[in-house]
């Protein structure tokens, strides 16, 4: 068989599971950005959606309006800045619209007067990582103009958000002393936000006073641990890497991943495990082997990650990246066969 990624279903709805328990009595978000993290945008959202999560962070509002066309009821989040024309869908399609600068505001504004329907969005505050986000000097007058449309009928500001740096537990702390400030501005300027959300997984799950009353989270859903990052209770990876020995040579065998299927070939030297031998990945411009072991015969699976392997951190930890990378990296021509 050539190589697929196995993904569990019931792995992935047990971790969807304790992290709702995690982060309640918030509200959960499952992230879904790079096709669910690889893991397929439709069978992540439909299964999350099965044990109960209600919120879908889309990223971009093509896949936001996938997701609708599955599930009439969930609230979608797209925080991607987007064109006038994928506004206009997204506030068709109920679609709630992450805004990190006065500009895209405005947009927003535009396209809710021109198709005569009320945007839903979430007000982005720069709490430091200056990735994206309305910078705090500029904040009131970003509220003004959003309280403006507010009252005008144009929009409804549902939410305020920012993105956690996660780089220092101080650090941190002063953004969510950022963070309760602008969310004061805007309810003294009036505005109503029901949702407040600055965490993803690693600080949702650890630092519970650093939560709103929505958590987005990716990695954890999935079952990626973070680089560095503990193994977590009742957390383990929804997805593995598998492949089958397709040659075996002396001292090597040959499996049916290509070059490594799109992952990063400076994997190479990473060990495998496995109860014998220790297997390790070489990787040259068209084939991968590893190191051979007693035993080893063509046809035989092998686990690259996940399962019974070393998880996607591991291996990325040895690159210094992520778990998430390793994933979404897997080629979209390896196939996903749900379990
Ligand atoms: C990717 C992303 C998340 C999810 O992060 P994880 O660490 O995977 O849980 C949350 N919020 C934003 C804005 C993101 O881009």
């Amino acid at each position: 068989m050539p190589a697929r990624l196995e993904i569990s279903t019931s792995i992935f709805r047990d971790n969807v599971r304790a992290v709702m328990a995690r982060v309640a009595p918030g509200d959960m978000m499952l992230v879904t950005k790079d096709d669910a993290y690889g893991h397929g945008l439709e069978w992540a959202v439909r299964e999350a959606h099965a044990v109960g999560a209600r919120w879908i962070g889309s990223y971009d509002v093509p896949s936001a309006l996938r997701v609708r066309a599955l599930l009439p009821d969930v609230r979608i989040f797209a925080w991607e800045t987007s064109s006038a024309d994928e506004v206009a869908e997204a506030i068709r399609a109920g679609v709630d619209l992450g805004v990190g600068t006065a500009g895209y505001l405005r947009r927003v504004i535009d396209e809710a007067e021109r198709s005569g329907r009320r945007a839903l969005v979430h007000l982005k505050i720069d709490t430091g990582l200056h990735r994206n986000g309305i910078r705090p000097e500029n904040w009131a007058d970003a509220v003004t103009e959003a309280r403006r449309a507010e009252d005008a009928g144009l929009l409804h500001v549902a939410g305020v958000w920012s993105h956690l740096a996660e780089a220092s537990d101080d650090e941190d702390d002063a953004a969510r002393g950022e963070f309760a400030h602008a969310v004061a501005v805007l309810r003294d300027a009036g505005g109503t936000p029901e949702h407040l959300h600055l965490t993803a997984s690693a600080a949702s799950w650890a630092r519970p006073e650093l939560r709103g009353t929505l958590s987005r989270i990716g990695a954890f859903c999935y079952g990626v641990r973070s680089a560095d990052g503990p193994e977590l209770d009742g957390i383990r990876p929804a997805a593995s890497l598998r492949a089958d020995i397709v040659d075996v040579q002396d001292d090597r065998v040959r499996i049916d991943v290509g070059a490594l299927d799109g992952l990063p070939s400076n994997l190479a030297g990473a060990v495998l495990g496995g109860p014998d031998a220790p297997r390790i990945l070489r990787v040259d411009g068209t084939w991968t082997e590893l190191t051979s072991w007693a035993g080893a015969s063509a046809g035989d699976g092998v686990t690259v990650f996940g399962g019974d392997g070393p998880s996607a951190t591991d291996l990325a930890e040895r690159i210094d990246t992520v778990g998430e990378e390793i994933l979404t990296r897997v080629s979209p021509l390896v196939p996903r066969r749900y379990s």
